[in-house]
């Protein structure tokens, strides 16, 4: 019996049973995975403090054989992000953190940055930082990483490449930019300035370093913030709950 020990993200947990509990959780080398603790509802002693929805943790866990059911051994808690829990802005966007990346990274879809980008993003939260910034980063990466990228390179409607100089248009039923000869900006298609769009790059490339360095004032932030959100809108949108919450 193959045995595994995982740094894993508690996305989902439900009671099984009369004394199991189902838990779904995000690893960083074995994507998302569902498994059993049992018994863990009548004594916690294996997984002390460590089964609650968006705690980092270090998961010991087999295969059970059929269907891809796994049984979850024990766990320890690696780290509870208290601060997500303190109040419903940052819990709202926790939530909404973890569901996206159910929808953008299901089961059997392995992508170790999606882990380390949940991990730095709800460390984030947690630690009280800009919410806002905080979802552009998170969004603009995660989208990035599950092959929903906004392409920056070019004007998709006259093919003219982009080269950082001036504005342009972001057209969210196309997922892509335009100059601003092709198209003009309104509420359903909202401008980008040439700082906003390096922002974006920036933030799609996962340039988490970088961008405390990026001269991303309050506007361009708010261009990226509301581009993303269309985004994610017209790709996924439908699918997720949490959003009428953020
Ligand atoms: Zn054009």
């Amino acid at each position: 019996m193959e045995h595994f020990r995982s740094d894993a993200i508690i996305m989902r947990v439900r009671d099984h049973r009369e004394s199991d509990l189902i838990v779904s959780f995000m690893t960083r080398d074995r994507g998302l995975i569902r498994g059993i603790a049992k018994g863990a509802r009548k004594s916690r002693k294996r997984f002390v403090n460590c089964l609650e929805p968006l705690t980092l943790v270090l998961m010991d866990y087999h295969l059970k054989g059929e269907r891809g059911l796994y049984l979850l051994d024990g766990c320890r808690l690696v780290d509870a992000f208290p601060g997500i829990r303190e109040g419903f802005a940052p819990l709202s966007l926790a939530s909404y953190v973890l569901e996206l990346l159910e929808v953008l990274f299901p089961a059997n879809v392995v992508e170790p940055r999606a882990f380390d980008l949940a991990k730095a993003t709800l460390g984030f939260i947690s630690r009280g930082a800009d919410l806002e910034k905080v979802r552009v980063l998170f969004e603009g990466r995660a989208m990035a990483l599950g092959g929903y990228a906004i392409d920056l390179s070019k004007c998709c409607l006259c093919n003219r490449k982009y080269t950082g100089k001036g504005g342009g248009v972001f057209l969210p039923q196309k997922g892509k930019l335009s100059c601003l000869n092709c198209s003009a900006p309104d509420e359903r298609q909202p401008p980008l300035t040439a700082q906003a769009i390096s922002g974006l790059r920036a933030v799609q490339g996962g340039a988490w370093e970088s961008l405390r360095h990026l001269d991303l004032g309050p506007e361009d932030l708010k261009q990226i913030a509301h581009a993303l959100k269309l985004h994610v809108a017209y790709r996924i949108g439908k699918r997720l709950k949490s959003t009428r919450y953020l």
